[in-house]
């Protein structure tokens, strides 16, 4: 019970010995009864703050974080490749759209026939419950919570079935009207003109034949892509060969865990050409944030580091607290040594929203403010965003010659692929940045990448996909 906001070890033992509450079902039970507002440091606020963060849990889920579904994925893929007989094996659904939480896993296979594919499929060491069996479809519940769909599909019609099982529900549904239109029906079997199969063997088959350029899963999300290719003007997305460093990472001066010289190390071998350090100012005490004196002894550890290093630059930053007042928790006079500033918000997340926007926008008018980190707060399937006008942020950010950063965190992926597609809209860069506490986090850039494909970005869109020298230029503030 403690894992829900609001709710202390103080206040979870108040409510057991007050009210006999246990578990979650008991917390329902006494919120919706208004039991709880009657209790001595509770209130009606409190109990509406419960069944708030109740609802969202159960919404919450029913859907998994892509991080997760993926080490699943990538071990059920592997278990079904190793069967005998078996072709291709893909996963389609929202996983292959790359959406930052995936609700059920749809697996596709091509096989001989009389393969053993559905019986070792129900066998996999995971599965809990077998919901179903059949010879071309099966489904199963795996200990995690996890659904997993299994379809057996012709190798005639795996394009059409990998198009179809892809989805979104809203894109195949434009396109089907696309394709009617063209006097053609369009099914996970294939392209049909009256009875003959036009296409369906590949993917690309399938968006020709009704008169489209490809559209990568990522895009399909009926916001826009169809109109898109129809013209030729599909995006060229960013992948993740596109990044050229990452500008926000800790090490083990604060709540990181490996040294300098070990993140630098771990860059290098990504093939980066830069990596910013941002340490957490003094403000996140929890995090052993850094005072004026402390950061003036890394940027002279950064120095040395340099001189010694080939191949990579260290760039000097910090992860600065934006205060209440919207002044920034380190003194000008250390920040103006730097290359760039992250500027976040750890606290004071109740503010209204005129204020939360008001705070970050005074924030952006110091001339050392660079990039907004985690834009909205929000932590996928544990707390939504705080309340904040990003829109107006991120005009006031292209004003100044400010940021937004994309951090790429799985339980983050903040800003989402709508506020992404938003600010590339507007002309506003992002930076993708993995926000690494240990080396290996680095790579946490792709889920970043994929998120930003969502929301269209290219790879000019993306401030680390430059080149040092041009990436300064873009950070100098006017
Ligand atoms: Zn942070
Ligand atoms: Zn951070």
């Amino acid at each position: 019970m403690t894992a829900l906001p609001g709710l202390g070890a103080k206040r979870v033992r108040a409510l057991h010995d007050e009210l006999g509450v246990r578990d979650l079902t008991d917390l329902q039970r006494a919120a919706t009864r208004q039991r709880i507002r009657e209790l001595h440091g509770f209130g009606a606020k409190t109990e509406q703050r419960i069944l708030e963060a109740l609802r969202r849990r159960a919404q919450f889920e029913r859907r998994h974080k892509i991080s997760d579904v993926e080490d699943i994925a990538d071990s059920y893929v592997a278990h079904l490749k190793a069967v005998q007989g078996v072709k291709e094996v893909i996963v389609a659904g929202s996983f292959r759209r790359r959406k930052e939480t995936v609700g059920d896993l749809d697996i596709l296979v091509t096989c001989k026939k009389g393969s053993p594919v559905m019986d070792r499929f129900v066998e996999y060491d995971e599965v809990s419950d077998v919901v179903s069996q059949g010879s071309t479809r099966s489904t199963v519940l795996l200990r995690s919570g996890l659904q997993v769909d299994l379809r057996v599909v012709a190798q005639i019609s795996y394009g059409a079935a990998l198009y179809y099982f892809t989805g979104s529900k809203a894109h195949n549904i434009a396109v089907r009207t696309l394709a009617v239109k063209k006097k053609l029906k369009i099914n996970e079997y294939g392209v049909f003109k009256g009875k003959r199969r036009v296409a369906g063997k590949t993917e690309k088959d399938v968006f020709k034949a009704v008169g489209l350029r490809y559209i990568e899963p990522e895009l399909r999300e009926n916001r826009g892509e169809i109109e898109a290719a129809k013209k030729n003007r599909l995006p060229h997305l960013v992948s993740v060969s596109d990044i050229r460093g990452d500008l926000h990472t800790h090490t083990n001066a604060t709540d990181g865990h490996h040294s300098l010289r070990q993140m630098a190390e771990a860059a290098k071998k990504l093939g980066y050409a830069y990596l910013a350090i941002t340490e957490h100012s003094k403000r996140v005490v929890i995090a052993h944030g850094m005072d004026e004196k402390r950061l003036r002894k890394q940027l002279d550890a950064i120095d040395r580091l340099n001189q010694r290093l080939d191949g990579i630059r260290v760039l000097k930053g910090i992860e600065v607290d934006i205060l209440e007042d919207g002044t920034l928790d380190m003194d000008n006079s250390v920040l103006k040594h730097l290359d760039l500033t992250v500027c976040a918000l750890h606290s004071g997340f109740r503010l209204s929203r005129a204020k939360q926007t008001e705070r970050v926008i005074r924030a952006m008018d110091n001339p050392y403010f660079n990039i907004l980190a985690h834009p909205t707060g929000r932590l996928i399937n544990q707390r939504s965003e705080y309340e904040i006008d990003i829109e107006r942020v991120m005009e006031a950010a292209l004003e100044r010659g400010c940021y937004l950063e994309l951090n790429a965190q799985p339980s983050r992926l903040d800003l989402d692929d709508v506020h992404c597609r938003m600010a590339k809209d507007m002309g506003l860069r992002l930076a993708i940045s993995a926000d690494a506490h240990a080396a290996s986090n680095l790579e946490y850039v792709r889920f970043g990448v994929d998120q930003g494909r969502r929301g269209w970005l290219e790879p000019d869109d993306v401030l680390n996909t430059r080149p040092w020298r041009e990436l300064a230029k873009l950070l100098a503030r006017p």
